[in-house]
């Protein structure tokens, strides 16, 4: 007998589970958050939003948030000896190419610390609970549901909670993917290292100064390397140095760090605060899972694949994995599709982990100035704009048409607006204001249709009622009040001016038709995509 029932139980309240829990509360699920740690990371750890993934919480009603909790505005990364030279390179701007065609976001710059207890706030808002010092000691799957023993770590008192789902959000030292049995590839751990913060004056006319991130080879620093990151361009800095054989972790003492920090800034007598240390090392690896579901149980975030940071997509890509989740799982839970839809979780989501992992590899082995072997990714996309905008979702829950040669990226500067890819932006003015076509979509499914589309209205409302879902129908150039000044949409999206785009609550494109005929054809669509 369980103690309580659920109808989704998250393991792990970082990024990945944080944002599972707010995507089903949008869609009207409550989900239970468990964590183990009493708060979310007080580490910043990922300090970027690539702009996909802001218009993703612009969904969620957060883009404001994030913006003003940005301390990234202009990014320039610099390699040398240390803050007082020699430099040997200088990027500016490299992690922020105009995108500015393809999406109204802005790029976020939000640190882990800032960006978690935002997540964590609208989780709850949206209905969710968090539990933290709790922690998953066992669970059990069976065809109806998932038994979770949970143990309050202050009081080591247990309970045991019965949800129709469980998503293993745990991270990479997560204990639940193990105990599936699921394994995983790739070239596993590359380094360690540990990490301080701290306070000190340096001097701005040091060549460094005005630097956002600082990657120091030094051969008086542990391993001949360092990571200095001053991302608010205050008096704040972190500093991470790497563990090899002569340096362990222990034998970094509050002296030691000192030192270290005075020959990375390069001011021997530089009088300098340490305000933060890690407690313990922070594992750079390259790994990916197997498979990320098994049964009942959905795989997230680190859990799913751990890369190095230098690609900035671990924190990026986990929010994604929320979002592409929830709502399969909440439309699944409100009974309004079949167990079906959750099998398009792991075909559409896995070649992307895959993707990423390849792209941070490279990246970690170019910063390195190592050969990139075959599992890193030889070349960058082109345009790299396909990592955020062009990769498609390829699996059941897509009607897929006749000649798509099931290409896993496309440019999305050309968009073909064909059902498994994104659909694509347009500006378009609602009610006179300048708006996205992205930010039509989301809440539900939607229709966009043209301003010879008035056949769609009542196909819609029809398919809408037969089915119980939600289907929002969007007249472009209508009598709405919605106009398409450049009069892009319907070439853009594939479509005539009396055809249709059926797109899923993920901004992907499910199903088109070219024109009117395809009326009759809607209902059969949505069947399709929700195993109805
Ligand atoms: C130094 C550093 C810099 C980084 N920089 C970037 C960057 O610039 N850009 C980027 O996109 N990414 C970056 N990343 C990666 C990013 O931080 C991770 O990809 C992201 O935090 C993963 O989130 P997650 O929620 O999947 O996992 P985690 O943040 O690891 O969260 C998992 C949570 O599950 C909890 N948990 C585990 N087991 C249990 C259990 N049994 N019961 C209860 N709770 C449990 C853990 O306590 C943990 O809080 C960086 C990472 C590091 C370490």
């Amino acid at each position: 007998m369980s103690d309580q029932r659920v109808p989704v139980l998250i393991v792990g309240a970082g990024l990945s589970g944080l944002s599972t829990a707010t995507f089903l509360g949008l869609h009207g699920v409550p989900a239970l958050v468990v964590e183990r740690h009493p708060t979310t990371s007080q580490h910043p750890k990922a300090y970027g939003q690539y702009p996909h993934v802001m218009e993703a919480l612009r969904l969620a009603g957060l883009e404001r948030r994030y913006l003003e909790a940005s301390v990234l505005q202009d990014v320039r990364i610099m390699i040398g000896v240390s803050m007082a030279g020699p430099i040997f390179h200088t990027i500016d701007e490299a992690l922020w190419p105009d995108l500015s065609a393809l999406t109204t976001a802005a790029w976020g710059g939000a640190g882990q610390d800032r960006s978690e207890p935002i997540l964590a706030d609208r989780a709850r808002e949206l209905g969710a609970t968090i539990r933290f010092s709790t922690e998953v000691v066992s669970f059990e799957q069976d065809d109806e549901g998932v038994t979770v023993v949970l143990r309050d770590i202050p009081t080591g008192e247990r309970s045991t909670v019965r949800a129709d789902y469980l998503v293993a959000a745990d991270g990479h030292r997560g204990g639940i993917r193990g105990r599936l049995g699921i394994g995983g590839h790739g070239r596993g751990l590359l380094h360690r290292l540990m990490d301080v913060h701290f306070e000190a004056d340096v001097p701005a006319d040091l060549p460094a100064s005005g630097h956002v991130l600082m990657h120091l080879q030094n051969p008086e620093l542990p391993g001949g390397y360092g990571d200095l990151g001053n991302p608010e361009q205050l008096n704040r800095y972190l500093f991470g140095v790497r563990l090899d054989e002569r340096t362990q972790a222990e034998d970094l003492t509050e002296e030691r760090w000192l030192e270290l920090i005075r020959i990375a800034v390069g001011v021997p007598d530089l009088p300098v605060k340490l305000t933060r240390r890690g407690e313990e090392p922070v594992e750079i690896r390259h790994w990916i899972a197997d498979r990320i579901r098994d049964g009942r149980v959905f795989l997230v975030g680190d859990a799913v694949r751990i890369v190095p940071p230098n690609g900035g997509f671990g924190g990026n890509t986990a929010v994604m994995d929320g979002f592409y989740l929830a709502w399969k799982l909440a439309m699944v839970v409100n009974g309004q599709a079949g167990p079906g839809l959750l099998d398009s979780y792991e075909p559409e989501r896995y070649p992307y982990a895959e993707t990423i992992a390849a792209h941070g590899l490279a990246a970690f082995l170019r910063a390195e100035g190592q050969e990139l072997g075959e599992d890193a990714m030889q070349a960058d996309p082109d345009p790299v704009s396909q990592l955020y905008f062009g990769y498609r979702h390829i699996s059941d829950a897509i009607v897929r048409e006749a000649d798509d040669d099931g290409a896993p990226m496309e440019n999305p500067e050309r968009p073909t607006g064909r059902p498994g890819s994104r659909a694509p932006h347009v500006p378009l003015v609602k009610d006179g204001a300048d708006i996205s076509s992205i930010e039509l979509l989301g809440r539900s499914f939607v229709l966009l249709t043209g301003a010879e589309g008035e056949p769609w209205a009542a196909a819609a409302a029809q398919a809408a009622a037969e089915l119980g879902i939600e289907l929002a129908v969007h007249r472009i150039g209508g009598d709405g009040g919605l106009t398409d000044p450049a009069n892009t949409w319907a070439t853009t999206y594939g479509v005539t001016e009396s055809g249709a785009t059926l797109v899923r609550p993920d901004f992907y494109v499910a199903w088109r038709s070219r024109d009117a005929s395809g009326t009759t054809e809607l209902t059969g669509a949505l069947r399709a995509v929700l195993d109805r």
